[in-house]
């Protein structure tokens, strides 16, 4: 077992005193908080977060780092809670644990390949710091080495979990040896029989390909001695999964398999021309195999792994793999992004360093790094700072836009579901329509049969698809009911004239009329109206003579709500026919500012401009209106009185209003016992605006009032 003493002999070389009394102290805490606990291979818990600090000493990581490393697990399996842990580690350790126990909560159980890449990525994007996905890897590795004591079935499910996430993962950060263990060890849980039966052949062999493997890298030694080139050259056995997929893919047997050992040759120098220089010595040494060479110098892999690599055909006519290198290539083919914080004495982390750039580049890091001594501490990185991966309920990963709500999720789904939609559970809890969707949120859409879209949901909606499904709707809504609206007000105008629609809308005169508007079909027409474009009086106007439209008027005169706009002193712009009517929620007067809105089959119906209804109407059914009155009409309004409740009050206010010749409708009297007050409401009936405002006026004057004003609609 690892003790804390192996853990800061590994890190004293290049940790600060301070640093090191750091991790003894979360050595301490740890010890403490799991105490008690015992793993699965019947050792202390304690062993667990010392061997998972453990590899990351052993790759140099920062402090920070460490300290994670040990205290991983913590808020996840003990009573430990982050503020504890910032309390005495500091707001960075919090920040990384409290990255840990998210991403611990992600458990991974397709099969289907093609998923897993969602899943990679969903933990990239959780991984804002880019030491969470260090301890994570971390974590899996010592797991994967102690994970002879799960139960089989888990075993499978973890081994799978490890090989579909996290040795791509490893492989990404470019950390090759943790890749190569990963995948060895999922292998050997995955496959038993397959790895026994490959690792038995493999030592079979052992002897002999231990003498061959010498007599390789002698050969290239001397020949790099005799042409000045200067370096070391290293023969590795392949790991074993790297074996078997060559196996597999190839479909070949494991005696077909020639090149169990890689030769490396890893060069002193960091001079490019020189690897090139060290593979033309070794094609001049032996004839290499076509279409083997790669250059990965000139066209590194995607995480920037660079080699020369070539297959030839060796001293004993067998095929050996070569693979060429700098030493700073070497290193960062090992450790990858670990490789950054090797500590390297004497040798500042400078800004515009090489492989500073590398990572940068590779990490996509946005932000600018103002000192590069900051570097190491606050390097946050954001992988795919434009996307949020969430779950759906059957556990699949989707990816959206980032600021994606519900709807887009809904209609990811199906169309319908997104038509439909009437709320969404995000981790189990109702959130709004409007809530932005956060990495691994599992989300669940609530619809309701017959229920449709809202114009606004084109303001929460990032997704095209989403958005345009949300348009066609609304435009295919908004024609709907202007075509019926159009048939209603047309209907109602050929009534009037004891015509019938049904019979005008198929006659030569009505081919004329849409012939004249350049309206192509009578839906057209219908629609037009609707919008107010066209006057439906316009059109019968073809079908009635001057004469007879005036007597019609005359038949026409009986009381209705509805009235044309001129008898309740309002005009329409081009649609001086219409029926018109005040909204009741505001109760326009002359004198306030008006706007008409073209109902569905009921008129227009005028609001005042700041009446709050008007904010939520549809813009585009909207129609300028303006006073237009020629002799007085009486207007209702309605006004709210608070005064003292004391006697004669009510007879004061009501005189106060008669004495302005207006006349009260209605009162409606409410006393407030609680502080002494009364609260009255009057239905007034005023000429304009001026007239009612001298009649607040008035009441305002009355000894004993608190406040009188016009009742505004909410
Ligand atoms: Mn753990």
């Amino acid at each position: 077992m690892l003790r804390i003493n192996d853990i800061l002999d590994k890190v004293q070389s290049y940790l600060s005193p301070d640093q090191m009394a750091m991790i003894e102290k979360a050595y301490v805490f740890t010890a403490a908080v799991h105490q008690g606990q015992i793993r699965l291979s019947g050792e202390p818990y304690l062993t667990h977060p010392m061997e998972v600090c453990g590899i990351l000493a052993d790759m140099k990581l920062d402090v920070a780092t460490l300290v994670t490393g040990l205290l991983h697990d913590t808020v996840e399996d003990t009573l430990t809670t982050l503020d504890q842990i910032e309390e005495n580690f500091g707001k960075d350790v919090a920040f990384l644990v409290d990255g840990l126990t998210k991403i611990g909560k992600i458990t991974f159980e397709s099969k289907e390949k093609r998923k897993a890449e969602n899943y990679r990525k969903m933990i990239l994007a959780m991984s804002t710091d880019i030491r969470i996905l260090m301890v994570k890897l971390a974590d899996r590795l010592h797991n994967m080495r102690t994970l002879q004591f799960q139960p089989q079935e888990k075993q499978l499910l973890i081994a799978q979990e490890t090989l579909d996430l996290y040795a791509p993962l490893a492989n990404r950060l470019g950390i090759n040896w943790m890749k190569t263990e990963l995948e060895d060890l999922s292998f050997r849980f995955l496959d038993f029989d397959a790895y026994s039966e490959l690792a038995r052949r493999v030592a079979k062999k052992q002897d002999k390909r231990r003498e061959y493997t010498n007599q390789v890298k002698q050969i290239i030694q001397r020949e790099m001695e005799r042409s000045n080139i200067k370096g070391r050259v290293e023969g590795r056995a392949k790991h074993f999964y790297s074996i078997y997929q060559k196996m597999k893919e190839q479909n070949i047997d494991f005696d077909e398999v020639y090149d169990l050992t890689a030769f490396r040759i890893i060069l002193d120098s960091d001079n490019v021309k020189d690897c090139y220089e060290a593979l033309s010595m070794i094609h001049a040494l032996w004839k290499p195999v076509p279409g083997r060479f790669k250059d990965y110098i000139a066209m590194p892999k995607a995480n920037h792994y660079q080699s020369l690599h070539t297959t030839v055909i060796g001293p004993s006519g067998e095929r050996v793999e070569i693979q060429i290198r700098t030493q700073a290539m070497h290193e960062w083919a090992e450790d990858g992004i670990a490789a950054h914080w090797l500590y390297k004495e004497g040798r500042e982390i400078s800004k515009d360093d090489e492989e500073i750039k590398r990572l940068r580049d590779l990490l996509d890091i946005q932000q600018e790094v103002q000192n590069p001594r900051e570097f190491m501490s606050s390097l946050k990185i954001a992988l795919f700072p434009e996307e949020v991966y969430v779950f759906t309920p059957k556990g699949e990963v989707k990816a959206f836009p980032k600021g994606a709500t519900p709807i887009d999720f809904a209609y990811s789904i199906h169309t319908d579901v997104g038509h439909t939609c009437i709320g969404a559970k995000v981790n189990r809890a109702i959130v709004p329509l409007k809530y932005q969707l956060q990495n691994g949120d599992s989300v669940e859409i609530i619809t309701q049969a017959g229920h449709h879209p809202s114009k606004d949901w084109l303001k929460y909606a990032v997704t095209s698809k989403a958005l345009s499904k949300i348009r066609n709707w609304v435009k295919t809504e908004e024609l709907e009911k202007s075509l019926s609206l159009g048939q209603d007000l047309l209907e109602k105008e050929f009534k009037k004239h004891n015509l019938k629609l049904g019979t005008a809308s198929k006659s030569v005169e009505m081919q004329q009329i849409m012939k004249e508007l350049h309206l192509s079909s009578f839906e057209d027409l219908l629609s037009s109206i609707g919008y107010g474009r066209i006057s439906p009086k316009h059109i019968v106007r073809h079908f009635v003579g001057e004469g007879e439209e005036k007597k019609d008027e005359v038949v026409e005169k009986k009381p209705r709500k509805d009235r044309p706009g001129e008898e309740i002193g309002v005009s329409l712009t081009g649609l001086d026919d219409i029926m018109i009517r005040f909204a009741k929620c505001c109760h326009p007067i002359p004198g306030d500012e008006i706007i008409g809105y073209i109902s569905r089959g009921r008129g227009v119906i005028v609001h005042t401009t700041s009446c709050p209804h008007v904010r939520d109407m549809d813009p585009e059914r909207l129609v300028n209106v303006h006073w237009n009155i020629k002799d007085k009409k009486d207007y209702q309004v309605d006004m709210k009185v608070v005064c003292h409740d004391s006697k004669g009050v009510l007879a004061a206010i009501s005189s106060a209003i008669s004495a302005q010749d207006v006349n009260i409708e209605s009162a409606d009297v409410t006393t407030n016992n609680s502080n002494n007050t009364v609260t009255c409401f009057f239905g007034l009936n005023v000429g304009n605006l001026n007239q009612f405002k001298d009649v607040v006026d008035a009441v305002k004057r009355v000894r004993g009032i608190i406040s009188a004003e016009r009742v505004k609609p909410s």
